[in-house]
């Protein structure tokens, strides 16, 4: 696996980061070993009946431990309620691993590095929740990760981890991957399932939540890579070493991708409730020095906030409370001087390509908007009132009417960088000079 990791960092997982380092997270003993009987610890005890799925789900309630995929659903209350949902029936559980969103990168460090986190958190999900099958759900460009995944199944099966009698007790537990055909919105949970079941990849409405009705319409257990990676270190150390980890009220550890004018974009883990300031320092401060423009804290769907917010702490309340959130995981750092209209039409017309067009708010609404923007940018004019008012009407019929959280969010960031012009800081300090173009359009 050593030499794995290895080979998915040349293959593009970037530079080896400075995970900051804790025993046993995120580098934990286990890891260490060769033999893969020396991890999946907490799986072999729950199997043996040294512990309880009651336990193991106390244990995840009492470390408030949340969904690291972005909404940070309590991931010990979904795993109860997966667990009784539709007693007697096959279950399910599903990784997912369809890490998409722009600046967000931390899960496929996590998977190259820790896959046998990840597959023992997924692995006590399903024996906790009465599922046989489960699967990692993966983004397709993630060609190295899969390969290091399908090294660390195989050898599960070799030493009788998985299989038919999982570390002989009777009970089948069996684990495979699943590659995403491409397309952002497959990592919203109920796309994904439809892809799975061989439809359309479009989200359906909910309720009902896939816990009680997901894949072929069984109840299944969905949490991401991070959350599924957190599950093992917290059952190793205690609910209570968790509650710790945090700073001040927050609980735990976060993994960010760093990313945009930072002198060392890359993968940090850092304690719940870091500072804006404190991760941009931690990844070398802005580049060549530069002063703050803005931050994106929560990746693309978040809300732009402004240099006066770099002492906002990096967790869900707190973010949640600045209007923004912590999303997947991605802090984007711009410098004073970006375009920052031109920016987040950028990240508009990302969300306007990704659409699944299933809602008329999102498909028509992105659509309108980004003609709209573009155009004002095209022309290297300002915004005018006009513009302004119908940019706002979009977003909140898209916020309101959207079925999910693309729609919802897609005019978020645009939004949020007009707030920060009218506050004083220029949302064109720097319109585009002559002859500089957009990307080309998919
Ligand atoms: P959500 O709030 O609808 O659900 C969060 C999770 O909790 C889901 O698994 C859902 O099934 C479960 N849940 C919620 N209420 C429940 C209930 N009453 N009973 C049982 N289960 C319940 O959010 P979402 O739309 O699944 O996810 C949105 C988040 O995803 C955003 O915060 C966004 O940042 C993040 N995101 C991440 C990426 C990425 O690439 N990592 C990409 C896009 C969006
Ligand atoms: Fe599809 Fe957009 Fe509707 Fe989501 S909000 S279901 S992406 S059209």
């Amino acid at each position: 696996v050593d030499t794995l990791v290895t080979a998915a960092r040349g293959g593009g997982v970037g530079p080896a980061s400075p995970v900051r380092r804790e025993e046993p997270w995120p580098n934990d003993p286990y890891s260490k070993g060769s033999e893969v009987g020396g991890r999946y610890r907490s799986l072999r005890a729950l199997l043996a009946g040294e512990i309880s799925a009651e336990s193991v789900v106390a244990t995840l309630k009492d470390s408030g431990l949340r969904g690291m995929g972005g909404a940070g659903f309590p991931t010990g209350q979904k795993w109860s309620l997966v667990a009784g949902a539709q007693p007697g029936t096959v279950k399910y559980a599903i990784c997912n691993a369809d890490e998409s969103e722009p600046g967000t990168f931390k899960d496929r460090q996590i998977l190259a590095e820790q896959p046998h986190l990840v597959l023992e958190g997924l692995l006590l999900g399903m024996a906790v929740v009465g599922a046989e099958q489960g699967w990692v759900f993966i983004r397709h460009e993630y060609g190295p990760e899969e390969h290091v995944l399908r090294e660390e199944i195989s050898a599960l099966r070799e030493a009788g981890v998985i299989g038919p009698d999982a570390y002989g007790s009777g009970r089948r537990l069996e684990l495979d991957i699943f590659v995403s055909p491409g397309g952002y919105i497959l990592g919203e949970e109920t796309a994904l399932l439809e892809c799975m079941e061989g439809h359309r990849g479009e989200p359906r409405n909910k309720p009902p939540f896939p816990g009680n009705y997901g894949l072929h319409g069984r109840p299944t257990l969905i949490n991401s890579v991070e959350t599924f990676a957190d599950v093992p270190v917290i059952l190793q150390r205690g609910a209570d070493w968790w509650q710790a980890q945090g700073i001040g009220e927050s609980v735990g550890w976060k993994f960010f991708a760093v990313s945009g004018h930072v002198t060392n974009p890359g993968v940090y883990c850092v304690p719940m409730g870091t500072t804006v300031r404190e991760l941009i320092d931690t990844a070398g401060g802005v580049l060549n020095g530069a002063p703050v423009g803005a931050v994106q804290p929560g990746g693309a769907s978040s809300n732009f906030i402004g240099p006066d917010r770099l002492d906002l702490r990096l967790d869900f309340a707190s973010l949640a409370e600045a209007g923004t959130m912590l999303g997947s995981g991605a802090l984007v750092v711009l410098a004073e001087g970006t375009d920052l209209l031109a920016a987040s039409t950028n990240v508009l017309r990302f969300f306007r390509n990704e659409s699944c067009g299933k809602c008329v708010p999102c498909r028509v609404g992105s659509t309108k908007a980004h003609t709209l923007l573009s155009g004002v940018l095209d022309s290297r004019s300002e915004l005018d009132d006009a513009g302004r008012g119908k940019i706002l009407q979009l977003e909140e019929a898209m916020r309101k009417t959207s079925i999910c959280g693309l729609g919802q969010v897609a005019l978020g960031p645009v939004v949020s960088v007009l707030g920060l012009a009218k506050g004083g800081a220029a949302a064109r300090p720097h319109p585009k000079p002559d002859g500089a173009k957009d990307q080309p359009d998919r």
